[in-house]
């Protein structure tokens, strides 16, 4: 990109994030709390663009996918950047994905945990023998499922529609406490997508139901993942401690990959 391309995204991207800014303080005020953490998504958009948003004061980015965040965190290793991974993860992409993110908000199954704090312990390791520091403990959220059942099959369209993943309700206990006794882990708190076509109010206000359940066992466990660029405010108003946006600051994402 030349340097007039350059400053025009940059420009661009500086009026977008300064309405994502507006709409949370707007929207943080109305439910009288502190505005959540804003973890700007930043998939499909090149490292250029996360280098922009630096410059403008971002220091959370989300990535849903492995290989396109390795990169990118690479590309930007010199900048002070804290890397959230929010999609759907294998257990053989643990590895890679503990030597960049800071955090994982898509936890949704027990043989998830395990094989993180096992990616944990090896990379330490290897930090120890590349003389590089230790990294802190991985901050891991429990992807709660809030679709019916019944409204799951048909699937969705586009990248976050279909196979979004989570736990079940019912299942969050367990995986929590199993996060909580793995060496190298820290239990965040839980995690969402609204379901699509679905009432972001209702289902928001059952993830904080959960996650209001889960602080009475583990105290620290504060974080709310939930709230997207179509259904922030809603998030605000249901105790969302973390927003991921992505298109509202970034633009429009094909929709299908
Ligand atoms: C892409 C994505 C987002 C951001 O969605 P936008 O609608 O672009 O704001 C948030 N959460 C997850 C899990 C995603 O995959």
């Amino acid at each position: 990109m030349n340097d007039a391309g350059a400053q025009a995204r940059r420009s661009e991207l500086a009026a977008r994030l300064e309405r994502v800014r507006h709409r949370i303080a707007a929207a943080a005020s109305a439910a009288d709390r502190e505005a959540p953490q804003l973890i700007v998504v930043t998939k499909f958009f090149p490292a250029a663009d996360v280098r922009h948003l630096s410059a403008l004061g971002i220091r959370s980015v989300g990535e849903n996918r492995d290989q396109e965040a390795a990169a990118k965190a690479a590309e930007t290793s010199d900048l002070d950047l804290e890397w959230h991974f929010i999609g759907q993860l294998q257990k053989n992409k643990a590895k890679s994905v503990v030597r960049y993110a800071a955090a994982v908000h898509s936890v949704d199954r027990a043989s998830l945990v395990e094989a993180l704090a096992r990616a944990v312990e090896r990379e330490q390791v290897r930090r120890r023998e590349a003389g590089e520091p230790p990294r802190a403990a991985l901050t891991a959220l429990v992807q709660v499922d809030l679709e019916a059942p019944d409204s799951r099959a048909g699937g969705g369209s586009g990248d976050v529609g279909a196979g979004r993943g989570g736990a079940a309700p019912a299942d969050v206990s367990a995986i929590a406490a199993a996060i909580a006794a793995a060496p190298g882990l820290e239990l965040g708190g839980v995690m969402a997508v609204a379901p699509l076509g679905g009432d972001p109010d209702e289902a928001f206000g059952r993830l904080q139901t959960i996650a209001r359940n889960l602080q009475e066992q583990y105290p620290d466990a504060t974080m709310i993942s939930a709230g997207m660029s179509q259904d922030l405010e809603s998030a605000v108003a249901h105790g969302a401690t973390h927003l991921r946006i992505g298109s509202d600051v970034l633009g429009a994402r094909p929709a299908v990959r």
